[in-house]
């Protein structure tokens, strides 16, 4: 789907979790190159669906395939759109490895970093890589200054609040990272799931509102003394469907980690939390 003059939206392949929608990835044109930015899932049908349009849409050379992040949804279809089209694979180098391992399997190198700044011409229309870990360490966005349009990845999204894993996450991270992109002047945001974002302070705002208060209510639940994340669950998250139970508890632990860096709260024995 064209969503504006040379910028594609190619939205193929499964739902991460039911109800949420299939990875976005986005094709920029220029008037000299193309650039791919993310490539979807490994999946063969997912991976005919996206070369078909290319086709259909009489793309110009593919310059460069960019990886946002690590993340299968994104990065998955990676080796199979460079076989495709020859072009080399970029991404941020704090995903590099986790990217040429998981996603490449090993077969490939990255051949090229975007680091905070880096730039690429397409002809018309440029994309600047904006450094924004959180989601993970090496998370970029990508700005087009000609169009004043941001592609957010899964940092930003219109449909959903951003996961951010213990293991790969850093909710401090993000934090930081949502309060610099208020500093980017973008018109709208191209998200790594679901429709755009029309207006991208709005967005911000109520994002960075959203984890204050979260940060909030583990603060008050935790007055009442020391509590596991399970039992913090069932506090702040009331009435959850089962399927949704770990990822909320994942959440929750994203969160504390961030609140015992800050030096509010404290891990204790037995997987609980106190204030300190
Ligand atoms: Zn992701
Ligand atoms: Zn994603």
């Amino acid at each position: 789907m064209e969503l504006e003059p040379g910028i594609h939206q190619l939205a193929f392949g499964r739902e991460p979790l039911p109800g949420f929608p299939p990875p976005n990835a986005f094709l920029v044109c220029g008037s000299e190159s193309a650039a791919l930015i993310d490539a979807g899932w490994e999946s063969e049908d997912d991976h005919r669906a996206r070369a078909a349009y290319l086709r259909e849409v009489n793309a110009p050379p593919i310059s460069e395939i960019i990886v946002t992040h690590r993340h299968p949804d994104h990065g998955g279809g990676a080796l199979h759109m460079h076989r495709e089209t020859g072009a080399p694979i970029a991404c941020h180098p704090n995903d590099r490895e986790a990217i040429e391992q998981e996603r490449l399997h090993g077969e490939m190198t990255v051949a090229r970093e975007m680091r905070h700044g880096d730039k690429r011409d397409l002809g018309g229309i440029s994309l600047e890589a904006v450094f924004a870990p959180g989601h993970t360490a090496g998370c970029i966005a990508l700005f087009s200054p000609e169009r004043k349009a941001l592609f957010t990845s899964d940092t930003v999204m219109a449909v959903s609040t951003t996961s951010i894993a213990p293991q790969d996450g850093d909710l401090s991270d993000y934090m930081s990272t949502l309060r610099m992109l208020q500093d980017v002047d973008a018109r709208i945001m191209y998200a790594g799931h679901g429709g755009p974002v029309n207006d991208p302070p709005r967005r911000l705002e109520a994002l960075i509102r959203h984890r204050e208060e979260r940060e909030r209510a583990i603060l008050d639940a935790l007055r009442d003394g020391p509590l596991t994340p399970a039992e913090l669950r069932v506090r702040i998250y009331a009435g959850l469907p089962e399927a949704r139970e770990r990822l909320a508890e994942r959440q929750l632990v994203t969160t504390l980690v961030k609140l015992i860096a800050d030096g509010a709260a404290a891990s204790e024995e037995g997987d609980r939390y106190a204030l300190r």
